[in-house]
C-alpha cells in the first residue's frame, strides 16, 4: 500500500468519476490528502442577512422565498437561482451547474446557507453556499469538526474530496511507522520541535478534520513550513555544488569599456554601475558567478547583459544570451547587432523557426539567414562570440567552444531545470558529477517581475541578488486609470488624439478568441458574480478595425500566428506603420517600441498585479507622456481596490508585496505563477519563517550534503527541482 498508488485502489470508483478526477489532476492518494481546503465553515454561528457585506464569509438561516432554474447570459451554464429571507433582509443565493437545487429547497424549512458574499450588478448573493437543513444527521457529527471547503474541479465537488480524504486518512493512518505508505514524516524530528510544529501525521488528521481553527492553522503553518523549507534545501544544493565547482575567469582591462560605454546614447544609472561592477566582478573570478539581476521593468537589465557580452567577446569567450519568446530574442538580437557593429563582433540568432548571424559574410554592415546546421558549426567552432536565442539554446545539438557566460532573461519564464541546462550545458546532475576542465559558465539571471522578498529568498536561494532599483533619469510616470465600463468611449477618443500625435498604441485582451469557455465562476463564489465576458484578440480586432478607428492601422499579435507572420507585425510596428496593436500578453516580456505611449488592458482583474505592472511597462519606453488604461467589468470593491494599487504604487516591489498581502488563502494559486501552493505562499507573508526555513535547510545540508542520511528528505526535495514559474 503506497501514498503513490492510483486511487482506484484504495475507493471505489465509477469510470465517469475516474475521468473527472484525472481531469482535475487528482491520480493518487497522495494527490488527495495533498489537496487541502482552501478554508473551514462552521454552521453554529449565523449573521443576520442586514449585516452581510461583500467579501464576508458567511452562515445564514433563512426560507427560500422563491426559487427558478435560469441559464447563464452567454455561456449557457444551467444556474439555481433563489432568494432568502431571514427576517432581517434577504440575500439571492445561486448555484452553479446545480440547478437541481432550485427544487430540492422546500420553502417551509428553515435552512442554513453558508459561503462567501459576492457583490454583483444586482447587488450581494450569495455563490454555491453550502446548505443544512435543521437536525439533519449531517450537522449533529458537523459539530465537533469544522466543515472543510476545497477548491473544486469541474465535477469534483468539495464534499466529495472531504469523504475522500477522510477514508484515505482511516486507511494510510493504520501503517505502522517505517512501513511503505506510512506518513513518514520528511521533516526531522527535532527540527519540528524546535519551531513547535506537528508530525506529518498530526498535521493530516487537523488540516482534514479541523475540530478547531486553530489547530487548523497549526496544521497549514507545518505544511507552510515544509514546502519553503524542501524549496530552500534543492536552492541550497544546487548552491553548494556551484561553489564547489569553477569558471573560467573573465578578465579585460577596465578601459576596454571606455569606447563602447562612450558610444551608448545615454548616461548609466548608478543602480545599472553598481550591477555592472557586481557582474565584472564575479565573472573575472574563477568561480562560477550566480547572480540575479532584479529590476523594474525599462530599468535597463538589457545593458548591463551586453557590457559582460562585450567583456566576454573581447576576452575570447563565448556568451548564450536566451529569451523566453522568439519576439524577445529577435529583438535583442537586433539591438546586440547594433551595439556590436562598430567591433566588428559577430553576434547571432537561434530560435526553433530561424537562424541568423551579423554580420553576414558576405557584406559586413548587414545580418544573414543561415542553416541550422552551418548555425551550429559556427557555435562549436566558436566563430560566434555572441549567440542569442530561445529555448533553443539548449537543445542537444547546441554547442559551445568556450562559454563563459550564459544570461537569461525573464527568467522567471523558465523552469529551474530549462536554466540550470544552459548554466551548465547539461542536465545538471550528470554535469556536476563530472565537472571538467573547462567549469561552468557564469550565470546572470534577469527578471523584471517585482517579487516579494520572502518569495526571492525561497525560488531563488540559490543566487545572489542585485535590485537595479531606480530608472533611468527623466522618464514619466505613466498615468494610470481604472475606466469605468460607462467611460469607454472616452478612453477610446483619448487614445484616438494620442495616436494623431503620432504616438502608438496596445491593446491587451485576456484570450486570443471567443468561446464558449470564456466565464469564470469563482471558485468558492469569490469575486466575480460570474459571466464575464472576456475580451478577445480576434473579436476586438474586428470591431475595433471596422468600428472604433476605421481610419487608423490595427493589427493584432498573438501566439497562435505564423512565426513570419508575427515578425513582420512586430516589425510594423517599431516602424510606426501600425497605430494599435491588439495583443495577449504575449508583449509582456520585453518588447520595447519607445513610440507607443498607450496601453489599454482588457479584463485587468484576470492578470496579476505584477503582471499588470509588466504590462504597462512597455510603454514607459519614450520621451512622451505614457497613459495606461485598465479595464474591468468586475465591480466587486477587491478587484476595485487591488486596481487602485497598481494606479497608486511607486514601483513593482511595492505591487508585489500588496499582492501577497491582500490574497488570501486559496486565492493566490489561482495564478499559479509561482508554482507554490497556497500553503506555501501562506508562508511567504512570514519572513521569520522563511528565514528559519532556510537556515534550517543549509545546517542540514552542512552536516549531510547529499542528503545520504535523510533518504525521505532526498526524495522530497526532489520533487520541487522542476517548479516551474508559469
Ligand atoms: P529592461 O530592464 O526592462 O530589460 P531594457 O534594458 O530593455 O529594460 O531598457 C529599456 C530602455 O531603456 C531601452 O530602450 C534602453 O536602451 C534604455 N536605457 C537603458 N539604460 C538607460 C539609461 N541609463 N538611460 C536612458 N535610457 C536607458
Ligand atoms: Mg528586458
Amino acid at each position: 500500500m503506497h501514498l503513490d498508488d492510483p486511487l482506484e485502489l484504495h475507493l471505489r470508483l465509477t469510470p465517469k468519476q475516474k475521468e473527472r478526477l484525472l481531469n482535475a489532476g487528482l491520480k493518487t492518494a497522495r494527490d488527495i490528502l495533498w489537496r487541502f481546503p482552501a478554508r473551514y465553515e462552521s454552521f453554529h454561528e449565523p449573521k443576520a442577512i442586514r449585516d452581510l457585506a461583500a467579501g464576508d464569509r458567511a452562515v445564514i438561516t433563512g426560507h427560500v422565498v422563491s426559487a427558478k432554474i435560469t441559464k447563464t447570459f452567454r455561456t449557457k451554464i444551467a444556474l439555481a437561482e433563489t432568494v432568502i429571507d431571514d427576517g432581517t433582509g434577504k440575500i439571492r443565493a445561486i448555484w452553479f451547474n446545480q440547478p437541481y437545487i432550485a427544487k430540492t429547497l422546500k420553502p417551509e424549512i428553515e435552512y442554513s446557507f453558508a459561503g462567501r458574499v459576492g457583490e454583483g450588478k444586482r447587488g450581494l448573493f450569495l455563490a454555491n453556499p453550502k446548505y443544512r437543513a435543521p437536525g439533519s444527521f449531517v450537522e449533529e457529527t458537523e459539530q465537533k469538526t469544522l466543515t472543510p471547503v476545497y477548491p473544486e474541479s469541474r465535477g469534483v465537488t468539495s464534499e466529495w474530496l472531504a469523504y475522500a480524504a477522510g477514508k484515505l486518512l482511516e486507511k494510510f493512518s493504520g501503517l505502522p511507522a517505517g512501513e511503505a505508505g506510512a506518513f513518514d514524516d520528511p521533516i526531522p524530528h527535532d527540527i519540528l520541535a524546535r519551531y513547535k510544529l506537528p508530525s506529518l501525521k498530526t498535521a493530516l488528521h487537523a488540516i482534514h478534520k479541523a475540530p478547531d481553527a486553530r489547530i487548523a492553522l497549526a496544521a497549514r503553518k507545518r505544511f507552510a513550513f515544509e514546502e519553503i523549507f524542501l524549496i530552500q534545501l534543492d536552492r541550497q544544493k544546487i548552491k553548494m555544488a556551484r561553489s564547489r565547482s569553477h569558471a573560467t575567469p573573465v578578465r579585460i582591462a577596465p578601459d576596454a569599456f571606455k569606447p563602447f560605454l562612450s558610444s551608448l546614447p545615454f548616461a548609466l544609472t548608478n543602480a545599472q554601475k553598481a550591477a555592472i561592477k557586481a557582474v565584472l566582478t564575479d565573472i573575472s573570478r574563477p568561480l562560477p558567478m550566480a547572480r540575479l539581476l532584479e529590476g523594474d521593468v525599462g530599468s535597463g537589465k538589457t545593458i548591463v547583459a551586453a557590457i559582460a557580452a562585450y567583456a566576454c567577446a573581447k576576452s575570447g569567450h563565448q556568451i548564450a544570451y536566451m529569451a523566453p519568446t522568439e519576439i524577445l530574442a529577435r529583438q535583442h538580437y537586433q539591438d546586440f547587432c547594433a551595439h556590436f557593429a562598430p567591433y566588428r563582433i559577430p553576434v547571432g540568432l537561434i530560435t526553433s523557426s530561424e537562424c541568423r548571424r551579423f554580420p553576414s559574410k558576405a557584406f559586413p554592415t548587414k545580418d544573414t539567414h543561415t542553416s541550422r546546421a552551418q548555425f551550429l558549426k559556427w557555435a562549436a567552432s566558436g566563430e560566434i562570440p555572441i549567440i542569442i536565442g530561445t529555448h533553443a539554446l539548449i537543445q542537444d545539438s547546441m554547442k559551445f567552444r568556450k562559454l563563459a557566460l550564459a544570461v537569461i532573461d525573464e527568467q522567471h519564464r523558465f523552469g529551474v531545470a530549462q536554466r540550470a541546462r544552459l548554466a551548465e550545458g547539461s542536465p545538471r546532475r550528470t554535469h556536476l558529477a563530472s565537472a571538467t576542465a573547462l567549469g561552468i559558465p557564469h550565470l546572470l539571471s534577469m527578471t523584471a517581475t517585482p517579487i516579494p522578498r520572502t518569495l526571492a529568498l525561497t525560488l531563488y536561494g540559490d543566487l545572489e541578488l542585485t535590485l537595479i532599483d531606480e530608472m533611468p533619469a527623466g522618464r514619466k510616470k505613466i498615468i494610470t486609470t481604472v475606466v469605468p465600463p460607462a467611460l469607454r468611449a472616452r478612453a477610446y477618443e483619448q487614445m484616438r488624439s494620442e495616436i494623431k500625435k503620432g504616438r502608438q498604441a496596445y491593446i491587451i485582451c485576456p484570450r486570443i478568441e471567443e468561446n464558449s469557455a470564456s466565464t469564470r465562476v469563482g471558485r468558492d463564489g469569490s469575486d466575480s458574480e460570474m459571466v464575464l465576458e472576456m475580451k478577445s484578440v480576434k473579436a476586438e480586432h474586428k470591431k475595433l478595425s471596422r468600428d472604433v478607428f476605421p481610419e487608423f492601422n490595427v493589427e493584432m499579435l498573438h501566439g497562435k500566428m505564423l512565426p513570419k507572420e508575427k515578425e513582420r507585425v512586430m516589425r510594423d510596428f517599431r516602424a510606426g506603420k501600425i497605430h494599435v496593436l491588439i495583443a495577449t500578453s504575449v508583449i509582456e516580456v520585453g518588447v520595447n517600441v519607445p513610440n507607443a505611449t498607450l496601453i489599454l488592458i482588457e479584463g485587468a482583474d484576470r492578470f496579476g498585479l505584477a503582471q499588470l505592472h509588466q504590462l504597462r511597462g512597455r510603454v514607459l519606453r519614450g520621451t512622451h507622456q505614457p497613459y495606461c488604461f485598465v479595464f474591468t467589468d468586475s465591480t466587486t470593491a477587491r478587484t476595485l481596490t487591488r486596481l487602485q494599487a497598481l494606479v497608486e504604487a511607486k514601483n513593482g516591489f511595492e505591487l508585489a508585496e500588496y499582492d501577497l498581502k491582500f490574497r488570501g488563502a486559496g486565492e493566490l494559486s489561482g495564478s499559479g505563477q509561482w508554482g507554490i501552493s497556497d500553503a506555501g505562499m501562506e508562508a511567504l507573508k512570514n519572513i521569520k519563517m522563511v528565514e528559519a526555513a532556510r537556515a534550517e535547510a543549509r545546517a542540514l545540508l552542512e552536516r549531510d550534503p547529499e542528503l545520504g542520511r535523510h533518504p525521505r528528505l532526498k526524495s522530497f526535495a526532489a520533487r520541487f527541482e522542476n517548479l516551474h514559474f508559469e
